[in-house]
């Protein structure tokens, strides 16, 4: 299904800034998502967790659609890392956000028109979707599990106490994604792999498409790494969760050097096509995705 041009402009640039929890650029970025959800055509459900830690203020932001007894999320963490000083944290997550975005957006458009038009059996078999912006995933000193995951440990923990964990059909978690690098995602779990294949057929698509060889989902034999992430405090609550994370890391991991001049427009480009068609077959093993525009991702190099 199409998209409509308007929602490709900017969305990737506004979070090209530090956005430490409870820092000026944390709450203006805050703004930005939350006045982009705003001005879609859906009446997108705003919750925003406010919580203190450490002494810090932390700010979860979950934005849904559709069913709340049965949904997809999809997740990725705003903050960034307070060392080194002035990091931005382009791959961790800055793209993935921007992506997400992407994404509402589509959502937003096939649940507002295209799909009646096009596809209606993925409409009809829409249940909900939730996206979530995490705050504080970096530890501010040496990562541990109580300095670390601040925002989905505590969404994690609220949503065990109330019941609502049973409800999240799958949980898809977007890090370290949209750098320079070629870069490898192994298969984490079983219990999603499925899902995993999914995206193997999607990218081979993509691949041929474009031609394009690289491969980034090659293996789908269950790897034993798991990787201290936001979906951590959900998995170990058995919530099915696909970790879109790579291994080995990208080089710029962690260093000053991951930011936006380390981010690759096509690489973030096929990462929002990948992800459309995957949502589409959530709902509907057989839709396609034709075609997401461009995603415009201006001031890579500010
Ligand atoms: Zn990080």
């Amino acid at each position: 299904m199409g998209l409509n041009e308007t929602y490709t402009g900017d969305l990737l640039a506004p979070f090209n800034k530090t956005r430490v929890p409870s820092s000026k650029g944390s709450k203006e970025v805050q703004d930005f998502v939350i006045n982009e959800f705003i001005s879609m055509n859906q009446t997108w459900t705003v919750e925003l967790q406010n919580f203190e830690e450490n002494g810090y203020n932390f700010t979860n932001m979950i934005f849904g659609l559709g069913s709340n007894d049965s949904y997809l999320i999809l997740a990725a963490h705003y903050d960034s890392k307070l060392t080194p000083d002035g990091f931005i944290g382009g791959i961790d997550s800055a793209a993935p956000c921007g992506i997400l975005l992407y994404l509402s957006h589509f959502i937003d458009d096939i649940i507002t028109e295209d799909a009646a038009l096009l596809d209606p059996v993925l409409l009809e078999n829409f249940t909900g979707v939730k996206m979530i912006f995490f705050d504080g995933e970096e530890a501010f000193n040496e990562w541990t599990t109580v300095d670390s995951l601040y925002g989905s440990r505590y969404a994690a923990e609220k949503w065990g106490d109330d019941g609502s964990l049973v409800q999240m059909e799958l949980f898809v978690l977007l890090d370290l994604l949209g750098g320079d690098e070629p870069i490898k995602i192994p298969n984490y779990s079983k219990s999603t792999r499925v899902f995993y294949k999914t995206l193997q057929k999607i990218e081979r698509k993509y691949n041929k498409f474009y031609g394009e060889s690289h491969k980034i989902f090659e293996n789908s034999v269950t790897s034993n790494l798991r990787i201290a992430d936001d979906h951590t405090p959900f998995l170990e609550r058995g919530v099915n969760v696909l970790h879109l994370i790579p291994f080995p890391f990208p080089s710029s991991w962690h260093t000053i050097e991951d930011n936006y001049r380390h981010l690759d427009e096509k690489h973030i480009h096929k990462w929002c096509i990948l992800m459309c068609e995957f949502i589409t077959k959530f709902w509907n093993p057989d839709s396609i995705a034709i075609h997401p525009l461009k995603p415009k991702i201006q001031d890579l190099n500010s």
